[in-house]
């Protein structure tokens, strides 16, 4: 349930394929070890910073009271401060948020935004929280981890099943505690209280650049390629619209529900039409329905898988047909899985690059609150457009001089940065 505490390279052969913690550092190690990192950088990097871990007592509706399990990880702070989503699934442990955190580090660093790495989550189930439940968790979680949090220390942001409304709360809590109302303390807040515009659609929208970036590398077309997207969210949706609008044709979306397929395409307005008054894609008349594991798995052009960790795995990487795999969710594939895909010729765009358009304009919505001035749209959608092909192009580059793969590439590039920063920032002792 924790980190690891040795310093012992993990294997392959021991890896374990539901562990998103070795699934980070088995790529990790691949990367440090081609990149000849200095065996004590290796030492620290191979840590997270603080690991926080609270008990949240929430007074439920029906006058019971609860306690909650959560956790705040910041892995590592050298090149700004932690940045990072929080997430409210039953699923939460320490290790996956760990493993998150880490992602988040290597994330800014491959966009080059001056952020370290951090997450958060709770342990519940929002689903059958009532609106009340969900602000009195919110607010009693913020106030557990109130000394990490700060415009210069610690920034959230929303991740699975937490929204711009949990934003807002998590913002007023630390306002009233710090007796003024701080903005950049978090972000993907709602525009009205200093969000960013573009800030909602911004991870589908670095997919789908992404999408369109590695398509361009193949030389395939964008009209007509078919693109099976897993996870109706704010990511897979966004990516399946701008996806649809760029000339692909969406074959098959899903939820937690179950998928839908159509060889012809499916209306993605209709579909979000569907979800916003039926809350899931479950009985959507657009098509047969699937199940999650059978999207994988179809004859696509294009996979976006944008729901939760752990679903491309070794049992079933080898029977992907798509050409081009994005990332839209953090930690989709295990580490067993890449070698299967590699040699399949899959064109792997990772989570860390392919979904790094959340983080992009967080950084933006911050930059925003600090000058407490707030750009257009247009403004926000060129920058992020800018920061991914550049991000983009740097990671194919170091793909090609160095004769990997796009993961192994993201990663080396990654931690290449973030070790030149410890380099020069030294030990404190
Ligand atoms: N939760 C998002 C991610 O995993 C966004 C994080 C942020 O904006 O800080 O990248």
């Amino acid at each position: 349930m924790h980190a690891p505490t040795q310093d012992a390279p993990s294997t392959l052969e021991n890896s374990d394929e539901e562990n998103p913690f070795e699934a980070m550092m088995q790529r990790f190690d691949m990367a440090a070890e081609l990149l000849h990192l200095d065996p004590n950088l290796y030492k620290i990097l191979r840590h997270p910073e603080k690991q926080i871990t609270v008990s949240i007592p929430v007074m439920m509706d029906n006058g019971d009271l609860e306690v909650f399990t959560g956790y705040r990880v910041l892995y590592n702070t050298s090149r700004g401060p932690a940045k990072g989503g929080i997430r409210y699934d039953l699923q939460v442990t320490l290790d996956e948020v760990t493993a998150l955190a880490a992602w988040m580090t290597w994330k800014c660093a491959v966009v080059d935004i001056p952020f370290g790495g951090a997450k958060g989550g709770v342990i519940c189930d929002p689903f059958k929280l009532s609106k009340g439940e969900l602000e009195r968790l919110t607010r009693r979680y913020t106030a557990s981890i109130i000394e990490t949090l700060g415009p210069e220390s610690d920034v959230p942001a929303p991740d699975v099943n937490t929204n711009e409304q949990v934003m807002a709360w998590i913002m007023d809590t630390y306002s009233m505690h710090h007796r003024h109302t701080t903005t950049a303390v978090v972000t993907g807040k709602p525009i009205a209280i200093g969000g960013s515009r573009g800030r909602r659609e911004a991870t589908g929208r670095g997919v789908m650049i992404s999408v369109r970036e590695a398509l361009r590398e193949l030389g395939m077309p964008l009209h007509g390629t078919r693109v099976a997207v897993q996870g109706f969210g704010n990511v897979g949706s966004v990516a399946a619209r701008l996806l649809e609008r760029e000339g692909l044709t969406v074959v098959a979306i899903s939820d937690k529900t179950g998928g839908v397929y159509n060889p012809h395409g499916i209306y993605i307005d209709e579909a979000l039409g569907w979800v916003a008054e039926h809350r899931f894609l479950e009985g959507f008349p657009g098509g047969e329905p699937i199940t999650n594991e059978e999207l994988l798995e179809l004859d696509v052009d294009v996979l976006v898988p944008a729901a939760l960790e752990n679903v491309i795995t070794r049992k079933n990487a080898g029977n992907i047909r798509a050409r081009v795999i994005a990332e839209g969710a953090n930690g989709p594939t295990t580490a067993g899985a890449d070698a299967i895909l590699e040699e399949n010729g899959v064109f792997v765009v990772p989570d860390i690059l392919a979904n790094a358009g959340g983080v992009t304009v967080s950084y933006f919505e911050w930059v925003q609150n600090r000058e407490g001035y707030y750009w257009t749209e247009e403004v926000v959608n060129q920058r992020l457009h800018d920061v991914m092909i550049r991000s983009f192009a740097d990671v194919l580059q170091y793909a090609k001089t160095h004769g990997v793969n796009m993961r192994t590439a993201a990663y080396m590039l990654s931690i290449d940065r973030v070790a030149a920063v410890h380099r020069l920032r030294g030990v404190y002792a």
